[in-house]
């Protein structure tokens, strides 16, 4: 489904932050993106959905390369949904309206359609009773179940999370991991970067561990939280025992 090949990332036209990244995500898979602060996981991300160029390698959906100099990538972020750390609700619109925006607006949903499909929606994530309210009178882990929801209304292929907990309480954080994990059982295709690492077992199909802009290791997510092979992925675990 997403073939990244060789990928290299500059922010200033000469220091490489991602150094020819390599990865591939089949539909139904999860893959869990972990690695230490300023590794490039954002950067790789924002790179999947168009939010930053390429200047080398590609990056194909569907066996196509994504054009990254073409001005409107509006198909591509339809089907490549990301959710961040910090939500990015609209403040001045209702739970609902923040749901329904894309759909009616992108995608040509009617507007009756899109709110029975976002009530379904809010109510797999026991938020129906919020429908109305507007993001303010929300709790965090609140507000990010609902930026969850706003990504799925849209029917994305694929689904990107950013360390959507890290800005969490932790008694907020389970509530969100655990709406990802159904997510996954249903089938869904996501990239996840997170720092719950036993969150991040139990999801991943496949674990990607970055460095420095480079894939150090890679591998199912048992042996690599066991046994990791590289010295660099042992280091960075250790922190987490
Ligand atoms: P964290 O775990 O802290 O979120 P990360 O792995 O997501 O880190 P990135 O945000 O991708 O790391 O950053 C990778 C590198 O690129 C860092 O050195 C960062 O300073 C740099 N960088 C990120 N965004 C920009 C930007 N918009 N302009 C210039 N440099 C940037
Ligand atoms: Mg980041």
């Amino acid at each position: 489904l997403l073939e990244i090949k060789n990928v290299v990332k500059n922010y200033d036209g000469k220091t490489p932050v991602l150094e020819g990244v390599s990865l591939e995500l089949n539909r139904g898979e999860v893959i869990v993106l972990i690695g230490p602060s300023g590794c490039g996981k954002s950067t790789l991300l924002r790179c999947i959905n168009g939010l930053e160029a390429i200047q080398g390698g590609e990056i194909c959906l569907e066996g196509k390369a994504i054009d990254y100099n073409k001005k409107d990538l509006t198909g591509l972020r339809q089907k490549i949904g990301m959710v961040f750390q910090s939500y990015e609700l609209f403040p001045h619109m209702t739970i609902l309206d923040n749901i329904i925006l894309a759909p009616t607006k992108v995608a040509g949903v009617n507007k009756e359609r899109a709110k029975k499909e976002a009530m379904e929606l809010l109510n797999k994530v026991g938020l129906a009773h919020k429908a109305k309210a507007y993001p303010r009178e929300l709790s965090g882990g609140q507000k990010q179940r609902v930026a969850i929801v706003r990504a799925l209304a849209m029917h994305p292929e694929i689904l990107l999370f950013d360390e959507v907990t890290a800005a969490l309480d932790p008694e907020m954080v389970r509530e969100v991991l655990d709406v990802m994990l159904d997510l996954a059982k249903q089938g869904s295709t996501m990239i996840i970067v997170t720092h719950e690492m036993q969150f991040a077992e139990a999801v991943a199909d496949r674990v990607y561990f970055l460095d420095k802009g480079n894939i150090v290791e890679t591998g199912r997510p048992k042996s690599f939280f066991s046994a990791p092979k590289t010295e660099r992925a042992r280091q960075f675990l250790n922190i987490f025992e």
